[in-house]
């Protein structure tokens, strides 16, 4: 019969093996948050709260600053790779190993060992982050009790092979339609061309210089670009419709609401017969210059890099906390059969944290 319960006085990677031992793909996470609650409960130091399958612990110490620690504990599918094994060069491998349970272990780790932190911490563990957004349950807990994530800085940690990775940029997609009138291609000039009518669109894409803005020190790089492209009716007609499909990635110096207008901007003198928004996450700004952030940056040492990819750390952007990414899993490994971590980073980033909340 398989263990049940949790024990927080194993080191971070034996407890990592442990969490690897104990299988919670996305929507199967309820034994999991379980075995973290109640391992959580035995803490007189933490007030612990439930919403679903999301557990949320808390200090309450009254300090002059709070740091959200965030994680989730669900992974990808099994792949042949549970129960995890340990190998002689210090290497431990399994579902979610890198990708992230090695960063849940270092949660559990601080939870049970800090608890006179200088800073309050909040420790969050949520469902469902490998699938579709709207089952996110650091979203779902956002909607449902935003208070629970209130903090002046938040620390997720997804795997970042232990460096900093500051914010992350925002991405927007668009349809750009043009549109024209169909006619025999034979008697071409009795239409107009909605696919020669996208040319003005595709120029300005092609002319147009991204940003490089440089925030809290770290160097973003902006994109703005054709993804797809969709038109034509047949060999012989000439076509009525033209759908270019832009994305475009943006720093965290722009707002949701910014971006969206520079996007309207660029194309404006385009012939744009419709402009539609697809799907718009915002960006998060990485926060490096809140005293929390500096402290965090002294502690953990390294060069923070910036985060080009969209992640968890925007949903606490849009709450107002500023984030960074910091945690002991190989990110390229993340997703794969032969997913690993070095224990010595899950040590590493252990003690790094533990430095900064009792410095
Ligand atoms: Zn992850």
């Amino acid at each position: 019969m398989p263990e049940t319960t949790l024990d927080l006085s194993l080191d971070g990677p034996a407890l990592t093996a442990r969490l690897v031992d104990f299988p919670s793909v996305s929507g199967q996470e309820k034994e999991l948050a379980d075995a973290i609650e109640s391992a959580l409960r035995t803490l007189p130091h933490l007030t612990v709260d439930r919403h679903g399958n999301n557990v949320v612990a808390r200090t309450d110490l009254g300090r002059a600053e709070r740091v959200v620690l965030a994680g989730h504990i669900d992974t990808v599918p099994i792949a042949d790779n549970v129960p995890s094994r340990l190998d002689e060069n210090g290497v431990l491998w399994g579902c979610g190993t890198s990708d992230m349970k090695s960063g849940v272990a270092v949660q559990l780790r601080i939870a049970a060992t800090v608890p006179e932190p200088n800073r309050d911490l909040t420790f969050v563990f949520y469902d469902n982050e490998e699938v579709a957004a709207h089952l996110n349950g650091l979203g779902h807990i956002a909607e449902a009790h935003p208070d629970w994530l209130a903090g002046d800085f938040a620390v997720l940690l997804e795997g970042s092979d232990a460096e900093v990775e500051g914010g992350c940029q925002g991405t927007l997609r668009v349809f750009l339609r043009t549109e024209g009138e169909r006619a025999h291609s034979a008697r071409g000039w009795m239409g107009s061309n909605a696919i020669h009518g996208a040319a003005p669109i595709l120029a300005r894409l092609a002319a147009y210089e991204p940003r490089r803005p440089v925030i809290d020190g770290l160097e973003y790089h902006e994109g703005l670009n054709a993804v797809r492209i969709e038109g034509g009716v047949a060999n012989n007609v000439i076509p009525d419709a033209c759908t270019v499909v832009v994305n475009f990635r943006y720093a965290p110096d722009r707002t949701a609401e910014e971006a969206l207008a520079h996007v309207h901007e660029v194309f404006a003198d385009c012939g744009v017969a419709e402009f539609v928004v697809d799907d718009h996450s915002g960006a998060a700004m990485p926060g490096l210059s809140h005293p929390a952030a500096q402290a965090f940056m002294a502690a953990v040492g390294g060069t923070a890099r910036p985060k080009f990819g969209w992640t968890d750390v925007s949903r606490f952007g849009s709450l107002g906390v500023p984030a960074v990414n910091y945690g002991p899993g190989d990110p390229l490994f993340a997703h794969k059969r032969d997913e690993h971590v070095a224990v010595e980073r899950i040590t590493h980033c252990e003690e790094r944290l533990r430095s900064w909340l009792t410095a």
